[in-house]
């Protein structure tokens, strides 16, 4: 049982989204993975991080302030706004737990390189941790999803973030294979921007292509489905007015086809990779999908036509990693060899 006094603490430190779980307490951190800075005479000042950060951007004039996101492709794009997004997230938590510094589990991608690997920990010990732990994110993945990484048989997680889709196969608690492609969410958005632009000449931003794509989208129109409506705002490019367009799940899917064909042939590709028997074990028991981007409706289908191997999409998928992890920090004891070094 984590004790009352616990100061452990989980990050999924993603492209998209960051998580911070505390132990004993559960999430208290699901912000966007964003900085707002402001130039002064020549120095970089944060202003906020998170929803402030987003919040102060959308109140301010925008000439001086920028919302930056440190993270890029699963990796430390910005090391010092990172740094200091995970300070200030850190001081919140540590708010809730006395003042001993706190000891981090913190994720990183599978494919992460040594030095990838030394910056997220580096990052997090200046941040504040006493000391930190690194964890690959598809292993969090995979305990958060609930799937008995101990068993012999393998298995494999395919995690559709926002800037990356990352795969692992995973046997007896190890990670037999990990690679990283850069398409995902961020690429779904602008699937849905092209065809937006292509077929109704309109221009969209990327904001709004992402709220249609969580509200509208789906990755198989159902041929007898309702017709459902979608109205949306942007300029027209031939006479550069606002204008709005009527779209259909039909165009949703169209636009979001390229993008997912290609995230199947990649994971096609993974399994033509893997020592026959790999391959029986994951044809066998299905593919799980994670990350936030396995949310869109209907994405299973799609990659299951695509691929030809049953997927899967546990509850609340965007939280995989957070929970694998705080499991893995809360019983460290037993699952210390899933660690891996800075
Ligand atoms: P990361 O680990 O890279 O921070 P997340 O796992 O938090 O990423 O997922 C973020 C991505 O999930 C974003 O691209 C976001 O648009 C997408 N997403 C979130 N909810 C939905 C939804 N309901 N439908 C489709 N995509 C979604
Ligand atoms: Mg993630």
């Amino acid at each position: 049982m984590p004790s009352a006094f616990s100061d452990d603490i989980a990050i999924d430190l993603g492209t998209a989204n960051t998580l911070v779980h505390v132990v004993g307490r559960g999430v208290i951190i699901d912000e966007p993975s964003v900085v707002a800075v402001v130039q002064r005479g020549g120095s970089r000042e944060v202003l906020g991080v998170g929803l402030k950060a987003k919040a102060i951007v959308a109140r301010r004039p925008p000439e001086r302030v920028e919302l930056i996101r440190p993270m890029r492709d699963g990796v430390i794009a910005d090391f010092i706004a990172t740094e200091e997004m995970l300070r200030q997230f850190i001081m919140r938590a540590k708010s809730m737990l006395g003042f001993r510094r706190p000891r981090i589990l913190i994720g990183v991608p599978a494919g992460a390189t040594p030095v990838e690997r030394r910056a997220v920990y580096e990052t997090a010990i200046s941040a504040g941790a006493r000391k930190v732990y690194l964890l690959e994110e598809p292993v969090a993945a995979a305990i958060g999803a609930g799937l008995p990484i101990d068993n012999p048989d393998a298995f494999m997680v395919v995690d559709v973030g926002g800037g990356t889709t990352d795969i692992a196969v995973l046997a007896e608690g190890n990670v037999v294979q990990a690679r990283s492609l850069r398409i995902a969410g961020n690429a779904m958005d602008e699937a849905i921007m092209r065809h937006v632009r292509r077929k109704y000449h309109l221009i969209i931003g990327e904001a709004n292509a992402e709220r249609l794509k969580m509200e509208a989208g789906t990755a198989v129109a159902q041929p007898n489905g309702q017709q459902v409506e979608i109205r949306i705002k942007g300029r027209d490019l031939r006479i550069d007015r606002p204008m709005e367009a009527v779209l259909t799940p039909a165009d949703m899917a169209e636009a979001l086809a390229v993008p997912i064909a290609e995230m199947g042939e990649f994971i096609r590709r993974g399994l033509e990779d893997l020592p026959a028997p790999v391959t029986d074990d994951v044809i066998r028991q299905g593919i799980v999908l994670t990350g936030g981007g396995a949310m869109l409706d209907r994405l299973d289908v799609a990659l299951q036509r695509n691929v030809g191997v049953k997927f899967m999409v546990p509850p609340t998928p965007m939280h995989c990693v957070i929970r694998g992890s705080a499991a893995v920090l809360e019983s460290l004891d037993t699952r210390e060899h899933l660690l891996i070094g800075p």
